[in-house]
């Protein structure tokens, strides 16, 4: 198996006498070794399904005015960085162009590879220009309205054009619409060059073929993923569960699962924010396959906390831990008193982030949870060639062009994805695009910053100031909410010897203040006067005032001392007014200093270390980060 993200190109191979991607080394049908071709690392390749094709199709109508090539052939798709949804398009084991999705016009867009152009060129009815090539290389070049000597249909500023040129054949995009042409000087841009013909294929194929041509492959990647499952599990005594989430790796590992053991519980979180059909779908699976379906329910907790924490943010994601983490843990806890062995779907290569993940992992958070990842190094072809061969019911949603299927509202859906919710589900966006709109008002963010997406981030990366600056947008770099911190006087040498700190915390107060001077025990010692609403505390280099409105001093006898109680000071305060009741940090603190009431956390001093284990835990104290950023 190739290597993900070492190499910008990733090699697949395609056998052109069975028209379709072999997944080994030889296609099965044939015998032939096919015909090597790359796509961009990390190369998750996957098949294009359902809508998908159909928004393929109507970009090579809107702007080549055929969709024959594409008839009976399948179709993958290759993810690619981009500021939306960028994905290579791959027919007849080439890459003919790239489907974009443009956050600026809220549309798809098309840009042709040379071997679309090379594919193209002589069936295409529109889109095709001729010119008299001016001499020297064109590669990059602008061309004049008066070297143009023919066009086929009319055109738009920007759109994908093939270019002829005596017997080259290049890619380009229009710099002016086709009505403009005669009095501009960069009527085209020229992006690449090439020589010939490819011919298209007559092969009709579908997905039984590329299944097919890969069984041997699928045989050899199934049995190593069931072996790997059986070694670990004959050894261990405990209950195994899977953990189905309605996507298509859950699926194949429930395929793997259901050969390697004999028996296991399928455990399902609804966050509350699940699209309807893949509830039903998870449902219904496991009353057709006779599973028991351990559900977490997370039932309101996403909208009792939205108020506080603001949108969730593909950098923020508080609701993670809020609406999976904390319902897992309760019914792990609930149903499996030694714990449980979880076969997850995780995948390498659905995340640029997560370059390994081993085969055994411990939840940091559920310390009786051990996961087992037996898909981790497949590709996404390999799960759908899989699904596929196996028969395993996959969900509907994936037919709508959705690439993951999770939480209708996660920030990191994809802006193209939203507007296919939008579309299937106008009552689920309305309620979330409501919240956004009050939110906005409150925060004092114009439209736009909805709009155009810029809530998904606490910080924007360097794409969406880009983004903004195209639109003429003035975004803070930092997404504003109700909590802040402002910084009065940064670490500085005290009068009386030592460094201070000191800052303001604007946190929506909803508990009193014996809940923020409880919280500290975690940091130290502690004494509160409730009437004053003021606390003290000590630790074993420093002393920390914390003040009911808000105000916190640090001193220690080094900057880094009073830096660090000041950091643990402003999370106990986090902690204490924004708490999800999440229970987590007491399941991490092996003192037992924490109990949990419906309130809260309680810190029992007797007990406490000052460890500060739960704050690390705490997805409330994880707010610190974005606060200081
Ligand atoms: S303080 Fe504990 S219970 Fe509250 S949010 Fe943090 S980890 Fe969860
Ligand atoms: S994890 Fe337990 S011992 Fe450590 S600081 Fe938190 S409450 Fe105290
Ligand atoms: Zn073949």
């Amino acid at each position: 198996m190739t290597t993900p993200f070492k190499h910008a190109k990733v090699s697949f191979r395609w056998c052109d006498t069975c028209g379709t991607l072999i997944l080994g080394d030889r296609c099965n049908s044939c015998g032939s070794s096919g015909r090597e071709f790359k796509v961009s690392a990390p190369g998750d390749l996957r098949p294009c399904l359902g809508r998908g094709t159909e928004v393929v199709r109507s970009l090579f109508m809107k702007y080549f005015g055929t969709t024959a090539f594409l008839e009976s052939k399948l179709l993958f798709l290759n993810k690619i960085s981009g500021e939306d949804r960028a994905d290579e398009i791959v027919v007849d084991g080439r890459v003919v162009g790239v489907l974009r999705f443009s956050l600026i016009k809220n549309e798809f867009l098309l840009e042709l590879r040379l071997d679309g152009a090379l594919l193209l060129a002589r069936v295409a009815k529109r889109g095709v220009v001729t010119i008299d090539p001016p001499p020297g290389h064109l590669k990059g070049k602008n061309i004049s309205g008066k070297d143009i000597r023919e066009t086929k249909g009319s055109f738009l500023i920007e759109d994908p054009l093939i270019v002829l040129a005596g017997n080259l054949v290049c890619t380009g995009a229009a710099r002016a619409s086709s009505d403009k042409l005669d009095d501009s000087e960069k009527a085209i841009g020229i992006r690449d060059v090439g020589k010939g013909e490819i011919a298209i294929s007559k092969k009709r194929t579908d997905w039984g073929d590329f299944v097919r041509a890969n069984v041997s492959y699928l045989v050899v990647l199934e049995s190593s993923a069931v072996s790997d499952v059986k070694s670990f599990i004959g050894n261990n005594p405990i209950p195994v569960t899977l953990s189905f989430s309605g996507g298509k790796d859950s699926l194949a590992c429930f395929g793997i699962a259901r050969k390697a053991l004999r028996a296991f519980d399928l455990i399902f979180v609804d966050t509350g924010l699940e699209f309807p059909e893949t509830v039903r779908y998870v449902q219904d699976f496991a009353k057709k396959n006779h599973m028991r379906l351990v559900k977490a329910d997370a039932g309101e907790a996403f909208w009792e906390q939205v108020g506080s924490f603001g949108p969730p943010a593909k950098d923020f994601r508080w609701c993670c831990k809020v609406c999976k983490l904390a319902p897992l843990t309760s019914v792990i806890e609930a149903n499996y008193l030694k714990g449980t062995i979880t076969i997850e779907g995780n995948r390498i290569y659905e995340s640029f982030a997560r370059a390994s993940i081993d085969f055994v992992e411990h939840n940091p958070f559920v310390p009786n949870q051990i996961i087992l990842n037996p898909i981790r190094e497949w590709r996404a072809v390999d799960v759908w060639g899989y699904i596929w061969w196996r028969n395993l019911e996959y969900n509907q949603l994936y037919d709508e062009d959705f690439e993951r299927i999770g939480c209708y509202l996660c920030p990191s859906c994809l802006a193209s994805e939203w507007r296919t919710t939008e579309r299937i589900h106008p009552d689920l966006s309305g309620k979330w695009n409501g919240f956004l709109d009050r939110w906005a008002k409150e925060n004092d963010v114009g439209k736009e910053f909805i709009a155009h997406g810029f809530w998904r981030w606490k910080i924007l990366p360097p794409k969406m100031r880009k983004l903004a600056e195209q639109l003429e947008l003035k975004i803070p770099r930092v997404r504003s909410d109700r909590i802040a911190l402002k910084v009065v006087k940064g670490v500085s040498p005290c009068a009386t010897g030592g460094y201070s700190i000191e800052a303001v915390a604007s946190i929506p107060r909803k508990r009193d203040f014996a809940r923020v001077a409880d919280m500290l025990k975690t940091v130290g010692q502690v004494r509160y006067s409730g009437e004053y609403e003021i606390a003290l505390v000590r630790t074993e280099d420093s002393t920390v005032k914390v003040f009911g409105g808000g105000q916190i001093v640090a001193t220690g006898s080094t900057p880094e001392r009073a830096e660090r109680a000041f950091e643990a000071s402003v999370k106990a305060f986090l902690r204490s007014q924004l708490c999800a009741v999440c229970r987590i940090c007491a399941k991490n603190c092996r003192k037992r200093a924490i109990t949990i009431g419906d309130d809260g956390p309680k810190v029992n001093e007797e007990l406490c270390t000052h460890c500060g284990k739960c704050s690390e835990a705490c997805v409330v104290a994880h707010y610190y980060d974005k606060l200081v950023a």
